[in-house]
């Protein structure tokens, strides 16, 4: 039976993979893999990671030595991967949708609370306080929505905008000649713009998209929503546009520097992250710990694919769901041998 060790794993993640796992030997670590802790799976034939784990140069090494050669990450992204050191050495797999409506669900539900002051008055009613002072909001029926990215997600969520009688407007790096959308360019988002939503990867042209100058060119009072990676948005650009009203609210499922805080219980200690610290004590700041994806369906769909990947890997067949150095970022290229013969390399 071959041995996979799952980092980074909660309760909810082994609920799923236990009741449908029925081929590998999987021990679960709760620590985050990471240089420090690679060196636990010694001996396994794979490695199944998640989100906040860092793999770099130094982890792939530890993971090769030690005899893993499949990589299954159990969630979309992979930012943190470092691919090039992963080539020719680690097959890197991942599940690339698990649940669209999962996140942008929650993105919605983001801009509802922060718009209604739903947190708010939550707190007030439990304490018997009836006050409506302070929790005006908007209708969103007929204000205009820019969505950065139109993959997947993006467009589930320009679903859900129109089905509030929203305007969308939509940026993305290679636009989708089959979706019925505006595409426009940045800048004319950001002016036009009441809300703003990212649905991109991280990338380097992604890194910091909404910086000083982007909030600079916004809309006095828009909604900022991000339920893609922390990274994508200049954490101390985004106080200071709270400060000056810019923005009027925030909605983050995500945030630059979760690695160090998120899926974990810091409620008895002091965080020292001042800007995390500062985004949090606002009231107009709703801050999730990277919980959109967190649906029973979504749970399922990312136990049977990743289960899956690792079926096509140790039966020798094509890789469905392979990324590399070589293709990721949609930069197929003839390095790439996945399209000759199923597998990056
Ligand atoms: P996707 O690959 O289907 O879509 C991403 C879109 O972004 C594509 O249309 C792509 O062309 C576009 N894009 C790429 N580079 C761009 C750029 N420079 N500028 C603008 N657009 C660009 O991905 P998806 O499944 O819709 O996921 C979107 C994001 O959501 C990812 O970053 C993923 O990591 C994140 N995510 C978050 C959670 C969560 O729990 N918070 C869960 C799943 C995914």
């Amino acid at each position: 039976m071959k041995k996979i060790a799952f980092f980074d794993t909660k309760p909810y993640d082994r609920q799923w993979f236990d009741s449908l796992n029925t081929k590998y030997e999987i021990v679960y670590f709760e620590n985050k893999l990471s240089p420090q802790t690679a060196q636990l799976a010694n001996g396994f034939d794979g490695v199944c990671a998640f989100v906040n784990d860092t793999i770099d140069k130094k982890v792939i090494n530890t993971l090769y030595d030690g005899g893993a050669r499949v990589l299954a990450m159990r969630c979309a992204g992979y930012s943190n991967v470092d691919f090039k050191a992963a080539y020719e050495k680690i097959n890197v797999v991942r599940v690339p949708a698990y649940s669209p409506y999962a996140v942008a669900e929650h993105t919605m539900a983001l801009l509802l609370s922060l718009n209604r002051r739903i947190h708010k008055a939550y707190n007030r009613t439990r304490d018997f306080n009836f006050s409506l002072v302070g929790l005006t909001g908007l209708d969103l029926h007929g204000k205009t929505v820019g969505v950065i990215g139109t993959g997947k997600i993006g467009q589930v969520f320009i679903t859900i905008c129109r089905g509030f009688g929203m305007r969308v407007l939509a940026y993305d790096l290679y636009p989708n000649p089959n979706l019925d959308v505006e595409y426009t360019e940045l800048d004319k988002l950001f002016e036009e713009s009441d809300v703003i939503s990212l649905h991109c990867p991280l990338t380097e042209q992604t890194q910091h998209i909404l910086n000083e100058a982007a909030f600079a060119k916004m809309k006095k009072g828009v909604y900022i929503l991000n339920t893609s990676r922390g990274a994508l948005i200049d954490s101390a650009a985004l106080l200071e546009a709270l400060n000056n009203e810019t923005v009027r609210g925030a909605g983050l499922d995500v945030y630059e520097e979760e690695a160090d805080f998120f899926f974990e219980d810091f409620s008895g200690t002091i965080i020292h992250d001042d800007v995390l610290s500062l985004l949090v004590s606002r009231p107009n700041v709703i801050l999730t710990s990277h919980q959109a994806f967190l649906t029973e369906e979504a749970l399922v769909n990312i136990a049977q694919t990743t289960l899956k990947n690792l079926d096509e890997f140790f039966e020798g067949d094509a890789l469905t769901n392979e990324v590399c150095y070589h293709c990721i970022e949609k930069k197929v290229t003839e390095n790439c041998k996945k399209q000759k013969n199923g597998r990056c390399f």
